[in-house]
């Protein structure tokens, strides 16, 4: 199977630094939804890996982040296509789960879900902890320079870091356009 798997805050939708915390909130980054859409449409099975510590924070509860995640669901379904398995991290840094970025957990959940190896499959985030996750389970680190992208290029990059504008022109690549 064609697998891509996606950070959700600064890929698909506009990150703050004050989390994202309601619907309102949440806003889709221009063209994000379309690029999910079209690599649906052309059999790649879209997956989300997403680091939500607001819930353990109480920022906001996970009845409003799945309403969150039915609303990217719908969006996608308006454009002809369709999100497959989203993962979050509900836990805070102290935590000390298995599943909060920059661990590979969630990677992980969503090879063991779909029986796939997670080597080489394409993981696209705005942050270091996306890139380290994907290097530690040898999938391709791919950077965004939406949402926090351009800060964690500043850092410097995991070698053989694919580096892309916005999720639209990763859609561009894998769709050969
Ligand atoms: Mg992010
Ligand atoms: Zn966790």
């Amino acid at each position: 199977m064609k697998l891509l798997i996606l950070d959700r805050d600064g890929v698909i939708n506009y990150d703050s630094d004050a989390y994202i915390k309601n619907l309102d909130e949440w806003i889709p980054l221009p063209g994000a939804i379309e690029a999910i859409a079209r690599l649906s449409q052309a059999g790649w099975t879209v997956a989300v890996a997403t680091n939500q510590s607001g819930v353990a924070r109480g920022y906001y509860d996970l009845p409003m982040l799945e309403a969150m995640h039915a609303r990217l669901r719908e969006l996608v379904a308006e454009q002809g296509g369709e999100l497959g398995l989203i993962v979050n991290c509900i836990h805070g840094p102290a935590e000390g789960c298995d599943c909060r970025k920059p661990k590979p957990g969630m990677l992980e959940q969503i090879a063991a879900h779909y029986g796939v190896a997670l080597k080489g499959i394409w993981f696209v985030g705005d942050s270091s902890g996306d890139l380290t996750a994907a290097q530690t389970v040898d999938c391709q680190p791919v950077l965004v320079k939406t949402g926090k992208g351009e800060r964690t290029l500043a850092k410097g990059l995991p070698a053989g870091t694919l580096v892309f504008d916005n999720l639209a022109a990763v859609a561009d690549q894998l769709l050969h356009l």
